[in-house]
């Protein structure tokens, strides 16, 4: 199980966080979301990330981390 705390690998640019994606199967294409809560903008106007937590149909692991502003799971959308 791997559990990414901030989800800074430092393996990709500092301020972009990765897109879900199965570290073992090396693909999203079995991930079940779990939980998403798009970024937003507080009163104050400080920033606070996108964050999902997800796991893999596959091979079951489980993660959950920020992810880019541009990212949202298959099928969802606002109902604003
Ligand atoms: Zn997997």
């Amino acid at each position: 199980m791997t559990l990414t705390i901030g989800g800074r690998s430092g393996q990709s640019s500092p301020d972009v966080p990765n897109a879900p994606d199965c570290q073992s199967c090396g693909t999203d294409q079995f991930l079940i979301v779990e939980e998403f809560t798009p970024y937003r903008l507080l009163p104050g106007g400080q920033r606070v990330p996108a964050t999902a937590s997800y796991s893999c149909s596959r091979c079951g692991s489980f993660s959950g981390h920020e992810v880019p502003d541009s990212w949202a799971p298959v099928g969802w959308f606002w109902y604003a």
